[in-house]
């Protein structure tokens, strides 16, 4: 089979991506760009010690509303007291020539605002999943990111974990033959009813927005190809303190130009973590499929199912992703996940709300 343009693109970008590496190593071996991180919550101590993984990459400052939590950080992460920012004197940012990237990680309804104040300052930008809370933020972003000649990135890090990227690989060669249907769920039992999660002003919107979109993106990612038209079923229980704002669980099909479809499971009832392609000459399937570390995966061989090894990889999705970054801006390249990326996102997930809500296929 022959790859499509849209794996070239991919792979291409994403070879060329790990390839600098090696250039970088002769021209700027000791070269690392300086990362600020905005907003020190759980994803951020998730990230914050892969930087001692990376080869091109540095933590330079901490952006938090608590001075205390700042100083403990600044003190684990050996980030000097000059780095240090809340979100009122963030903009003071654009003097600190430390500071290369700004890494928003903070709740969905804040990453429009953030990302506009990095580019103001002068800054590239690494901005969490989901990118905004609306397609019309996120072209706002890509605007502003634009005019003021910043890369923009958004915090896809499955494009970066080995699992994930071999079963592409697969798919994308038509080692399964054609793929025909592609099944992907993502979903966990949700706690505190109090946290920003359910506030639809700070998530955008409820589990869609925050893990069902791991669904959507492996059914573009594996398969390459962006859907034609979406339909969707809500099911939440609004009586469920937990739901006063946002839905419960949202489940959707994709239809793709080649006529493959995609069903997707988008939950915060139900622990989900896995997806499966079946192509007309067998099937790939992982679970779990994008977890921070221990994805699995698993092919039809001979008609048998098999455990499939997932190759080596340099480095972790983390320092991988972080890496990455630095090198586009080092070198000029476009991230492989850039805004459009994330806005191509934004543009289904409305799809799928307006589907479930008004009970009808929506085409794109
Ligand atoms: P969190 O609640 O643990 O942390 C959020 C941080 O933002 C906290 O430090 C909080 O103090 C700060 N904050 C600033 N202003 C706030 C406000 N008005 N309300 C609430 N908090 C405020 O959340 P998290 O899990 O770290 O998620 C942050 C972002 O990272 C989200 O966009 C989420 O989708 C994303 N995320 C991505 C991954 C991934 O695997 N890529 C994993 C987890 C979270």
């Amino acid at each position: 089979m022959k790859p499509t343009r849209r794996f070239l693109m991919q792979f291409g970008a994403a070879a060329a991506g790990l390839a600098p590496a090696s250039r970088l190593a002769a021209s700027a071996p000791d070269r690392r760009l300086g990362y600020a991180i905005v907003g020190l919550g759980g994803y951020a101590d998730v990230i914050l010690p892969r930087f001692a993984e990376c080869t091109h990459s540095r933590v330079a400052a901490l952006v938090s509303g608590s001075p205390e939590k700042a100083r403990r950080y600044a003190e684990r992460y050996g980030v000097p007291q000059s780095g240090l920012y809340d979100y009122r004197t963030f903009d003071r940012i654009r003097d600190n020539p430390d500071v290369d990237i700004v890494y928003v990680i903070l709740p969905n309804g804040l990453h429009h605002e953030y990302t506009l104040r990095a580019a103001a300052a002068g800054k590239h930008v690494l901005c969490e999943k989901p990118m905004a809370n609306t397609a019309a933020e996120a072209e706002a972003m890509i605007a502003a990111c634009r005019a003021a000649d910043r890369k923009l990135m958004i915090g896809y890090r499955c494009h970066f974990e080995a699992a994930n990227r071999e079963a592409m690989r697969i798919v994308r060669a038509g080692e399964i033959g054609r793929p025909r249907v592609v099944t992907a769920e993502h979903g966990f039992n949700i706690g505190d009813p109090a946290q920003w999660r359910l506030d639809r002003a700070l998530a955008g919107g409820g589990s869609l927005m925050d893990i069902g979109i791991y669904s959507l993106q492996a059914a573009r990612y594996l398969t390459g190809e962006e859907p034609t038209q979406v339909v969707a079923m809500e099911s939440t229980d609004r009586s469920d303190p937990r739901f006063k704002t946002v839905e419960d669980t949202i489940n959707f099909q994709l239809r793709f130009p080649s006529g493959a479809v995609a069903n997707c499971v988008s939950s915060y009832g139900s622990h989900h973590n896995r997806y499966r392609v079946v192509g007309t000459e067998g099937w790939i399937d992982a679970e779990p499929g994008t977890a921070y570390s221990g994805n699995r995966l698993r092919r039809l061989k001979d008609w048998r199912a098999e455990d499939h090894p997932v190759p080596e990889a340099p480095q972790n999705q983390f320092s991988a992703q972080l890496d990455h970054l630095s090198q586009c801006v080092m070198t000029g390249a476009e991230p492989i996940v850039a805004g459009e990326e994330g806005l191509r996102d934004m543009r289904i997930i409305e799809a799928i709300y307006r589907s479930a809500r008004e009970e009808r296929a929506v085409s794109l």
